[in-house]
């Protein structure tokens, strides 16, 4: 069966992405904390292919590839700006390979760090930097782009306009703090009218925030925009006060205990549902488990189900689970 395109996909009902890359290979030891940049599809690619089967096997119908940060200047931060075609042609690779016919693969972009809106030169540059990623990712093949975590509606903009170019449907997120407003002083309807307006084709929330404190973004973006809309909810506990996990103290070595739990995400899954999103997926925390109980969630059975709880089989808890009597 020939693999639908993103929007035909998105027209028939809910697709569900995938979780985080780069946060997860940094604690089986093959990305670096700092940098977090993603030489890892060149170095160890058996460990990048390893977590997109994972996603796949959870129920994942989208594998974004791992070129997060794999723009030439955010790769010269790491040492890493010689091997910039490399990086984004090896990451496109690892994912189709491991996606095959099962699932659809994004090109992944994200900020730059290079963008500054009172230096008018620094679009031009910015727009280069794109252009080179889509680029190699386009030659590699890929079915879509995913452009995410933006602070700047005024970069995302570019972004957009360098996917257009190119000719492929594009998924527009942002990465918002706290106030839940762009640095150019946008708010999340703003933005997402704004992309709507100049051709994006999703548009939504990415990263930085755990679902209690997106969906209401999401939200209120569904209720603005005619397009489709996309949530990837971080899957670390935030807090009112500091609702995007960047921000919080423990942020980046000790983020472990506030890790959401898989029934968490199946109930987030759920809920953005029923509000109208139509991409569900997720970012920074979420593993495969997660994503397999979202999946659940929503009511479908993957790969892995297979291997989803029993826990009346268990030897302790099985009895009292099963209602039955302990001893
Ligand atoms: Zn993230």
């Amino acid at each position: 069966m020939k693999k639908q395109n993103i929007l035909d996909r998105l027209r028939s009902g809910v697709v569900l992405g995938d979780g985080g890359y780069l946060l997860e290979l940094e604690k089986r030891g093959y990305v670096k904390a700092g940098p977090f940049t993603p030489e890892v599809a060149l170095e160890h690619p058996e460990a990048l292919a390893q977590l997109h089967r994972e996603f796949l096997r959870a129920g994942s119908e989208v594998l974004q590839t791992c070129t997060f940060y794999a723009s030439r200047e955010k790769l010269r931060s790491a040492g890493y700006a010689e091997q910039v075609e490399q990086i984004n042609r090896a990451a496109v690779r690892i994912a189709r390979s491991i996606a095959g016919e099962k699932a659809l693969v994004a090109g992944n972009l994200s900020l730059t760090w290079q963008y500054a809106p009172d230096d008018a030169s620094s679009e031009g540059r910015v727009l280069d930097l794109f252009r080179q990623q889509i680029a190699l990712q386009v030659e590699e093949g890929v079915d879509f782009f995913i452009a995410e975590t933006f602070h700047y509606l005024g970069e995302a903009m570019l972004a957009l306009r360098a996917i257009k170019e190119a000719g492929y449907p594009a998924m527009i997120t942002f990465n918002f703090k706290q106030p839940a407003l762009s640095r150019d002083g946008r708010t999340p309807v703003e933005c997402a009218l704004e992309l709507e307006r100049q051709g994006a084709d999703i548009v939504g929330a990415n990263c930085g925030r755990d679902p209690e404190h997106m969906l209401p973004i999401v939200e209120q973006i569904r209720k603005a925009v005619k397009c489709h809309v996309a949530i990837q909810a971080a899957g670390f506990r935030c807090t009112d006060e500091v609702p995007y996990f960047m921000g919080l103290p423990q942020f980046p070595l000790e983020l472990d205990p506030l890790q959401l739990t898989r029934m968490e995400m199946a109930a987030y899954a759920r809920q953005a549902r029923d509000i109208g999103i139509d991409y569900i997926g997720a970012c920074c925390g979420v593993t495969a488990a997660h994503i397999r109980a979202m999946a659940e969630g929503l009511g479908r059975t993957t790969e892995a189900s297979d291997k989803s709880p029993d826990l009346e089989i268990h030897p302790i808890l099985g009895p009292e689970k099963a209602g039955k009597a302990a001893r």
